[in-house]
């Protein structure tokens, strides 16, 4: 695995491809994994991303706490604001691999009308405004 095939996802299992920040016309954030300065704030100080650095692990699914309190504290916070779970996600990529998540994560912020990247956060295309429905649980 190239470390292009790593840095659309972050090591709590969310895709930075299809983050908010990341498609923000005004200084869009290079990802988790990207400059420090480019970085939303909170992703600046997410204690998550530093823990896997000082851990050396690449997702948190590699790691012997996983999953730790504050992973779980995040896939609550996601699950319940926008019907996504980064622990499903890096599970998903310790058991098939990143690339498979990757390949699965990009089709699924995929734009059917316009090939555009469909924001995570609030379901709307970056190019087009499709809307996204929600998923069934
Ligand atoms: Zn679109």
């Amino acid at each position: 695995m190239t470390l292009d095939d790593q840095k659309d996802l972050a090591p709590c299992g969310v895709f930075c491809g299809a983050c908010y920040a990341h498609l923000r016309k005004r200084k869009p954030c290079g990802g988790c994994r990207g400059r420090a300065e480019e970085k939303a704030a909170a992703c600046r100080k997410c204690r998550i991303a530093e823990c896997a650095r000082e851990r050396k692990v690449i997702y948190c699914g590699e790691c012997g706490a996983f999953p730790c309190p504050p992973l779980r504290a995040l896939d609550r916070n996601y699950r319940r604001r926008y019907g996504l779970s980064p622990l499903d996600t890096g599970v998903l990529a310790g058991e098939r691999g990143a690339r498979f998540v990757l390949e699965m994560e990009r089709r699924r912020w995929t734009c059917p009308d316009c090939g555009g990247v469909i924001c995570l956060h609030d379901r709307t295309c970056s190019l087009c405004g499709y809307h996204l429905p929600a998923e069934e649980e």
